[in-house]
């Protein structure tokens, strides 16, 4: 129950002079777990499993929030400095930037480093070799960002491969933690990978036939999985999802939706979805949710649910076989 607790109080007497000098030992709770906070929904799921029962995880983003704006709260900022270890991703959300700057809390694992994150343009340049004109209006728009990720695509838990990569860097650091938990979180981190990877053969196995690669999403989030999977990603409002877009953005958008003989325009439940809930009905198409998974606000739901939803809408709007 309590890993870091087993000790006998004598010895406990005698190793606390040590653990006094470690860092990181100094701050776990009394319940003998390790305390540690995520910025938000995927970076939260992979603490929650790969530090199983040894590990108590809470997300700066509350459930249901929408992360890219997020303010932390004073008793949020302290939590940031008694946290154990952080997991957050640098230059998606402001407000936690800036707080782990005021705190510097001893442990943190920054999926901006892990992740290999592209540039918005990176995505673009993609779609240009198939002969679309969309680019360059896509690249106004991302310089129009009220904060822009430094022109980087954050969404990169859509490609269920590079959130994997987050799992063994997760393990890494509660292993410096919490060293009698290492084996653990080791097997806990190939086990995620293994569903992750699982995850991914599935998309590109169902997503490999299809009538139609056109993916048309009212907020820019999924670059990464369009990459991945050879679909091709036309935004309305860009990479932040409060982005108004302008009228030639629209006529833009209905114009890929005609030339291509898309059926469905994508929208999701945390953002806003009234514009393209009204862009598909002005062209007379579908709209269908396709969940950026930033945030949960489903109890029963999960990464992996939120995921396996988001592929039969994908197949059902693209026609794959
Ligand atoms: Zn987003």
């Amino acid at each position: 129950m309590s890993p870091h607790h087993r000790r006998p109080a004598l010895l406990a007497a005698l190793v606390a002079p040590v653990l006094a000098l470690s860092a990181c030992a100094s701050t776990s709770g009394d319940d003998g777990k390790v305390h540690a906070l995520a910025s938000f929904y995927p970076l939260q799921m992979v603490l929650e499993e790969v530090g199983g029962d040894r590990v108590d995880v809470d997300s700066l983003t509350p459930p249901g929030a929408e992360p890219h704006d997020v303010e932390l709260s004073p008793a949020q900022v302290a939590a940031l400095d008694a946290a154990d270890l952080v997991v957050l991703q640098s230059g998606f959300q402001p407000s936690v930037d800036d707080a782990v700057a005021q705190t510097s809390p001893e442990h943190v694992v920054d999926a901006a480093d892990r992740a290999d994150l592209d540039s918005a343009a990176t995505h673009d340049d993609g779609h240009a070799e198939d002969g679309h004109s969309d680019d360059e209006h896509a690249d106004d728009e991302h310089a129009d960002d009220g904060h822009d990720h430094d022109g980087l695509d954050p969404h990169f838990w859509l490609d269920p491969t590079r959130l994997a990569a987050l799992a063994g860097p997760v393990a890494d650091a509660l292993s410096d933690i919490d060293p009698d938990g290492a084996a653990t979180y080791r097997a806990n981190a190939d086990a995620l990978v293994d569903r992750l990877t699982a995850l991914d053969e599935e998309y590109a196995a169902a997503l490999a036939s299809c009538e139609r690669r056109v993916l048309v999403t009212s907020h820019e989030a999924f670059g990464y999985l369009a990459d991945r999977y050879g679909l091709e990603q036309v935004g309305i409002s860009g990479i932040d999802p409060e982005a108004e877009p302008s009228p030639a953005r629209l006529r833009e958008v209905g114009d890929v939706v005609r030339d291509e003989g898309v059926t469905t325009i994508f929208f999701e439940t945390l953002a806003s979805p009234k514009v393209a809930q009204t862009l598909a009905a002005d062209l007379g198409v579908e709209a269908a949710v396709l969940d950026p998974i930033e945030g949960v606000t489903d109890d029963s739901q999960d990464y992996f649910s939120i995921a396996e939803a988001n592929l039969d809408a994908l197949r059902v709007a693209l026609s794959c076989s």
